[in-house]
């Protein structure tokens, strides 16, 4: 069943659809199915609102080291499913600092033509490290995107919501910039700012981290809410940051000034909406809800929408092992 929050957002997709004359695209995940091999590593930053950090039902995350025969493990989950189309996710926690596992990702991606798109979420650390190396590992991979993280355009605020350890260069301005712009010729990239009480919290805000991104040539911009969950989720640190700092970008979204942004496409996905605009005729700002109990109800019922190959070898149709499912079992 729905959720509360989850429907009160497809009232307002109902109301702005009908107000400005849009379609709400339903995300028709019957068909294509969403991949994630898990990319587990120390990540390079600490951000407070970090989802790997949060505890549901007493379930820690464990990955372990990659099994042993990982590419042959892979290769069974990609030939199980090749007869869907694939959204391939390169996520987990930092891909940019375990560049193997990313290559031999992408490598055994390319023996497959059901994949439609292959996309890196990243806070784009390693690239600041080592940018050639990484390059060629998405060039010849075939990348399609990125949706690389910065929070804040002030890069003293960023790092408060970020804390990325110190040898990290990623964390400057400067580093982050340059990093964006030699990435910008060789693949698409979004740059995705989370919205909270000490980072971007405002129309204000919002227009200047638009100024900020195009100021280095990014036109794809996702302003993200914090993600709402229920008491399935334990309380602890990153729980009390999520609770004290969700701003509803509901409201943000009723404070947009309407000669600026016009409203082009509202996706409905399965536990999530978003709201794309054309900021002043140029950059494309979308606005995006998830609400993880819906996502949660979904993973557990008979339609499979995601699968998730943690490095221990386990395949998995929710996030905390809980949804563990052999292969032979995989309806498609
Ligand atoms: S960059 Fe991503 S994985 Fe790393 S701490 Fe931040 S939210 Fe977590």
């Amino acid at each position: 069943m729905e959720k509360q929050f989850y429907l009160n957002y497809a009232k307002l997709a109902e109301k702005l659809a009908t107000q400005c004359n849009v379609k709400i695209r339903e995300y028709d995940q019957r068909d294509q199915i969403s991949f994630t091999p898990y990319i587990y590593n120390v990540c390079s930053a600490n951000c407070r609102f970090c989802s790997e950090k949060l505890v549901r039902d007493g379930n820690v995350m464990v990955c372990g080291d990659l099994v042993g025969d990982y590419r042959l493990r892979l290769l069974d989950v990609f030939d199980q499913v090749k007869k869907r189309p694939l959204f391939l996710s390169l996520s987990g926690k930092e891909p940019t600092e375990s560049p193997q596992q990313l290559e031999t990702i992408l490598q055994c991606a390319n023996l497959y033509d059901n994949i439609t798109d292959r996309v890196m979420y990243t806070n784009l650390s390693g690239f600041g490290r080592d940018f050639q190396q990484l390059r060629d590992i998405i060039v010849d991979g075939g990348l399609t995107r990125i949706e690389c993280s910065r929070h804040h355009y002030d890069e003293d605020v960023n790092q408060t919501i970020m804390n990325f350890r110190n040898r990290y260069q990623i964390k400057t301005n400067e580093c982050f910039e340059n990093t964006v712009r030699q990435l910008l010729p060789l693949v698409d990239l979004k740059m995705v700012c989370v919205i909270q009480k000490t980072g971007v919290k405002d129309y204000d805000d919002i227009i200047k981290y638009i100024q900020f991104a195009r100021r280095i040539g990014v036109k794809n911009l996702v302003f993200r809410e914090l993600a709402m969950f229920d008491d399935s989720i334990e309380d602890g640190v990153t729980t009390k940051y999520i609770e004290e700092n969700r701003i509803e970008i509901m409201e943000i979204l009723q404070a947009l000034d309407k000669e600026a942004f016009q409203l082009t496409n509202i996706t409905k996905g399965y536990y999530y909406f978003s709201f794309g605009y054309k900021y002043q005729g140029e950059m494309n700002v979308s606005f995006e809800m998830s609400d993880y109990e819906e996502m949660i109800s979904k993973h557990y019922g008979d339609k499979i929408y995601k699968l998730i190959l943690y490095p221990n070898g386990k395949l998995c149709t929710d996030w905390n092992m809980k949804g563990e499912i052999e292969l032979k079992d995989l309806r498609l």
